[in-house]
């Protein structure tokens, strides 16, 4: 019988193309007048143009976001956002500009509305981070939610494939670790599934012909939904590994997730079989693991440890690193069982499971 406990945080989305014109109405409605808009350098023109849609609503524009928010990078932008005397922020990119803006959002009080450009979902989660001194800490909280949430396919379609492949995996690791784990409650599960299988349609569609903007549509919204799982869900070893491998070995974020995803699924398929089966028919493969290993062949992305630079040799004090503290999962977490998880992603094998 059916037992569960559900909350759901107050998300404020607006979605669809040609959406972004809308922005100074919808600012003007919530009530901020002077937007400190946030990019990283590599999207400083698009930010440009966001200024000038915005006219007066624009107080100034900060373009040093960085990948996993520096601590000196949060500082320099609350200083551009006191001498703007701003009221809000406007992230425009990807999961290291929305980053940025939620660590304004925890540090500053400074509210926030995200426009998304990646798969990153980090616009759906209260889980925000700070990098100091070579770590990267991350919270919950509710504050760094933003205000709005405003997606428009139109903006990912410079996405290049290099970088939308290990995004779209990066989402579907958001949603199949939900999907596979019980301390997920019946509508997460629901809101995951049917992120996965808009993902698993969606992004091959994505890569080979990036201007086409229904797909555009199909693998944002599995990415907002995969975000939403996340961020009213759970993080488990999957996590965790992400974690210890960005933290300690520097491996890149989405690349990380995409290499070890199979193997973080098949370590739980004799924990959760029935959840198991019902991530496989979402993907529409014969088995949940198998069939992401084989999404990310198709779509030539990395499918192991040592495509990221991991050599044999740092394996043992990976395991060990990722089992210093405990870690909730479906299948008991061991020493023993993650080296043997780690020495598959390692080899790159193809999951049985
Ligand atoms: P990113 O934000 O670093 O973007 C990668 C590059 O792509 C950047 O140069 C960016 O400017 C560029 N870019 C973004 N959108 C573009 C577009 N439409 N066209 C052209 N170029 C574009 O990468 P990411 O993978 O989106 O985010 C990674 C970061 O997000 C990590 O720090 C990760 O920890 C964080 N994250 C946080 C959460 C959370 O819930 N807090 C969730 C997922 C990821």
């Amino acid at each position: 019988m059916r037992e569960y406990e559900l909350k759901m945080l107050p998300w404020n989305v607006v979605f669809g193309a040609g959406q972004l014109a809308t922005l100074p109405t919808r600012l003007a409605e919530l009530g901020f007048a002077r937007a400190l808009i946030l990019t990283t350098p590599e999207q400083a023109a698009d930010g440009e143009r966001l200024v000038s849609l915005l006219g007066d609503l624009a107080a100034g524009l900060f373009t040093g976001a960085r990948m996993h928010v520096p601590v000196e990078v949060a500082k320099r932008a609350e200083q551009a956002a006191i001498a703007c005397a701003a009221d809000c922020t406007v992230s425009l990119g990807g999961g290291s500009t929305t980053g940025l803006g939620k660590a304004l959002a925890a540090r500053a009080g400074l509210p926030l509305i995200a426009i998304p450009t990646t798969y990153a979902g980090s616009e759906m989660t209260n889980i925000w981070g700070l990098t100091e001194g070579g770590r990267k800490h991350t919270n919950r909280d509710l504050a760094v939610l933003p205000r709005l949430t405003l997606y428009d396919p139109e903006l990912t379609v410079g996405l290049p494939p290099a970088i939308a492949g290990p995004s779209g995996m990066n989402a579907l690791a958001q949603a199949t670790v939900n999907a596979m784990d019980r301390r997920a409650n019946p509508v997460i599960h629901a809101m995951a599934l049917q992120a996965i299988g808009a993902i698993a349609q969606a992004l091959p569609k994505v890569m080979a012909k990036p201007d086409d903007l229904d797909a555009r549509s199909d693998m944002l919204y599995g990415a907002s939904l995969a975000g939403a799982s996340l961020g009213a869900g759970v993080t488990s070893l999957h996590h965790r590994l992400c974690h210890t491998l960005g933290g300690s070995y520097d491996t890149p974020h989405a690349e990380t997730h995409t290499v070890l995803l199979p193997y973080s699924v098949a370590y739980n398929a004799g924990a959760v079989p029935d959840l198991m089966a019902q991530i496989a028919s979402a993907l529409g493969a014969a088995t949940a693991a198998g069939g992401i290993y084989d999404l990310s062949r198709r779509l030539g992305l990395p499918t192991a440890l040592s495509d990221i630079g991991i050599r044999v040799d740092d394996l043992p004090r990976i395991a060990e690193l990722a089992t210093a503290t405990a870690v909730a999962n479906p299948r008991p977490v061991t020493p023993d069982s993650v080296l043997a998880l780690l020495r598959e992603a390692h080899a790159g094998r193809r999951p049985a499971a």
